[in-house]
Parts: C-alpha cells; structure tokens; sequence
C-alpha cells in the first residue's frame, strides 16, 4: 500500500516506516496488526470511500495537479495552523530596463513576521542601485554571477564576486551594490529579517540626491552646480550600465590593502562540505559559527533525495521561512490544540513553520528535493524527534507511545536530520 493510499484510510502517523526506521517487510506485518485497531485512530475520514468528497463543479486542473495533499489533505490534518505556503510565481514582478524583482512579504504570507524574500534579476552590468535599509540582507546566488560591494561605518570596504551557491550578507544601514556579470548577468534570493520588509521601501542613493536642496549637495560634495548637472532626478533602482573592470582593479581602484574590509561577507556555500550527509540526502549549516557576518540569520541548504524524508523535528529559537530550490515536497505542520496542516511544495514556493511547531518535509517526487531554512536567529537549532525518544528512559517511551523495548531501539538515536526512504 502507497503511504497516500495508506493516509487515506487514517493510518497515515501509524504508517511512516521511515520514523521508526524499520524495513517494508516489518512495516507490512506491522500495518496487519494495526488495521483491526484502525478506528482508534482520530480523524478517520470514511467520507473518502463515497461521494463525499467529488467535486462536481469548476476545478483549477493545474494548481491541484501540483498540490495533491494541499487540496485533499490526509485525515490526520485538522484545524488551522495559519498560512504556510505562498509562491514567487504568483507575485507581481516590477521590472525595469536591467532586471526585475518580486517579494513574498508578510503582506503576501502574513503569518511570517519574522523574515521577508525577494527574488531578484540583473543582466549583465546592469545595477541594483546604491542603497541600504532598516533590515539585515542575506541572500543566495541562484544563477549567474555579481559583483557585490558593502561599505563599512569605519570607511573600510568590502568588494567580492559571488557565482552561483554563493552568499552574502549585508548588516542593517551599511550601504552596499549588486551588478550583474557576464555572461548573462545573475538571479538571487535576499532574505530580510523583517516580515514587512520592501524592496520598494529602501534608502536609495538617487531618491536623496533629488530630494536634497542643490546647494547643499554643493556644499557637501563642494562641487559646483556644473557639476551636479547631471546628479539623478529621481528613482533609479535597477539600471543598465557597462561591465565593470577586473575585481582586481576595482579592489585597487578604491583604495588597496588600507581601506579593506577586516570582515568577509560573503560566503561559498558551493563549496562547502556538508555538516550532516545520511543515505536520505545533506544538509549544510551557515550560521554566525561558521560565516561570522551572518550575525542574525541562520540558514540551512537541505537536500532530500527521492522517499526521503526531512526528520520530524521542531526549531527552538525561531520560526522558520523556506524557500524551495527545486523537485516536489510536502509538510505537515503541527501546533496545539491538535492542529496539522499538510501542503505541497514545488520549485519557487515559500513554506512557512511557526516558531517550535513540529514538521517533517517529505520527498514526494522522483528527482531531489531541495530547499533552505531561514531563522531570524544567531545560530541555526533544532530538537529532533527520533533523538528525543532515544534519550529518555525506554519505560518512559512504552507509556506515551506503546512502543515494545525492541521497537525503540530501532529508532535512530542520531539526529540524522535527512531519512532515507526504504
Ligand atoms: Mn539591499
Ligand atoms: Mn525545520
């Protein structure tokens, strides 16, 4: 039996081999034994089995196809844990000669009020003006190449070149760029933590020069207004412009070894070993430990291959914002009073998870599914399930759960982090 199928008939939490680390074999003489005691399970829709519920009228073909479990949840579902999911592929995008950008807000996915993202296109030379806001910017490179700069309050600057799986992270108010490399410039993910953060809403370097008065610009700059004459009018934003030299030349261009940045803020995550791999996939951790830039977000880059399965677990510090990389998934997030939520996740979807809410990310497709974890947090934490359960006495276990001693054993005492489907 399929575990879609075997949800269907309420046997869904009962059912998920991968939790208890046994084989399929075990799982089916298991299953046997629990099908007569099925009707204690909460939840059971027998509805399923008639024409409760068909759905005679319009359906949006489409958006069902590739949201099976958000549409027809398993009967283990109930309540309402709040929004979890919102899509980049639905928002509007602002495009300019140069790029375009579109945002998943808490306007958008108003449970998140912690973290904001913005998905973000320059072509090649083209800029992500001058700028800085209220918000701390982390952000990952998702295709291409660009060149970033940040300035520090000390004068000291920052200049690197960033290519795909590489990131950054700009503090609070300290004034950075972004332009696009060849050949084809780049697109990227920015992670704000705020939930209203907008990219529409930053402090741009044009907007203060039209809305200052001409002669104090000539005053500070101590330029004349001949000079000025060509100073911005109003917003740019995103704008073409010309490749920029060598990273060597700029790097000499603004000063050398005396003005350079004491701090690293970017980051090759491309490169990085993986702090956990299991035969279910990988994960790696980028938080202050190990990029000490990224001072207040914590990110994890997971990688869950076909039937695996992100382990049921919870987060202590933070709640949690994805973003889904690429295959297909679904979660199940569970809060009081005996609340769940199932949805389904593809490619460009934001997930969402209150701050300790229990959730396990599921493989449901036949490629990898990759996604990150975002916290508005110093360090990444999580409290997994499995390790919870192998760290308390046995008898403890058999009260809650009913579990024989031989049972627990068999449960993974390592926080694994990634499940292997059997
Ligand atoms: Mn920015
Ligand atoms: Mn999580």
């Amino acid at each position: 039996m399929s575990d879609e199928k075997r949800d269907k008939v309420g046997l869904g939490g009962l059912s998920r081999r991968n939790m208890f680390g046994i084989s399929s074999t075990l799982a089916t003489a298991a299953l046997a034994g629990v099908a007569a005691s099925a009707q204690q399970r909460p939840n059971t829709r027998k509805a399923e089995g008639d024409r409760s519920a068909s759905n005679p009228g319009p359906e949006n073909k489409a958006l069902l196809n590739e949201n099976p479990n958000s549409n027809m949840p398993p009967s283990t579902d109930h309540g309402d844990v709040g929004a979890i999911w919102f899509s980049f592929d639905l928002t509007h995008k602002r495009i300019q000669e140069g790029g375009w950008t579109h945002q998943v807000t808490q306007r958008e996915l108003p449970s998140s009020k912690d973290i904001a993202g913005v998905n973000m296109r320059i072509t090649a030379g083209s800029f992500r003006e001058l700028h800085w806001h209220t918000a701390d910017e982390w952000s990952i490179m998702l295709d291409g190449n660009a060149r970033v700069t940040v300035l520090n309050p000390d004068g000291t600057i920052f200049i690197d070149d960033v290519g795909k799986g590489d990131l950054w992270y700009f503090p609070a108010g300290f004034p950075h760029s972004i332009q696009g490399l060849g050949p084809d410039g780049c697109e990227f993910l920015l992670v704000f933590n705020e939930g209203l953060f907008s990219e529409d809403n930053t402090f741009l370097l044009s907007e203060w020069m039209a809305h200052t008065p001409g002669s104090v610009l000539s005053k500070n700059f101590g330029l004349d207004k001949t000079a000025l004459a060509k100073l911005p009018t109003d917003s740019m934003y995103i704008f073409p412009a010309d490749l920029p030299k060598s990273l060597e030349q700029d790097k000499k261009a603004v000063g050398g070894q005396s003005v350079r940045s004491p701090i690293q803020y970017t980051f090759k995550m491309s490169s990085m070993a993986p702090t956990k791999r299991t035969a279910g996939g990988d994960v790696r951790i980028v938080d202050s430990h190990n990029f000490p830039a990224s001072q207040n977000i914590a990110a994890a880059m997971v990688t869950v291959k076909p039937g695996g399965m992100r382990e049921m677990h919870w987060h202590p510090n933070a709640s949690e914002w994805q973003y889904y990389m690429a295959g297909k998934g679904r979660m199940t997030v569970f809060m009081p009073v005996g609340s769940a939520r199932t949805q389904d996740f593809n490619a460009n979807d934001v997930g969402f998870v209150p701050a300790v809410s229990g959730h396990y990310i599921e493989n449901t497709g036949n490629t990898d599914l990759v996604f990150l974890e975002m916290f508005k947090a110093h360090e990444f934490m999580d409290v997994s399930l499995n390790n919870w359960i192998r760290h308390l006495p046995p008898e403890m276990v058999t009260s809650h759960l009913g579990l024989d001693a031989t049972a627990i054993k068999s449960i993974p005492a390592e926080k694994m982090l990634v499940i292997a489907g059997s």
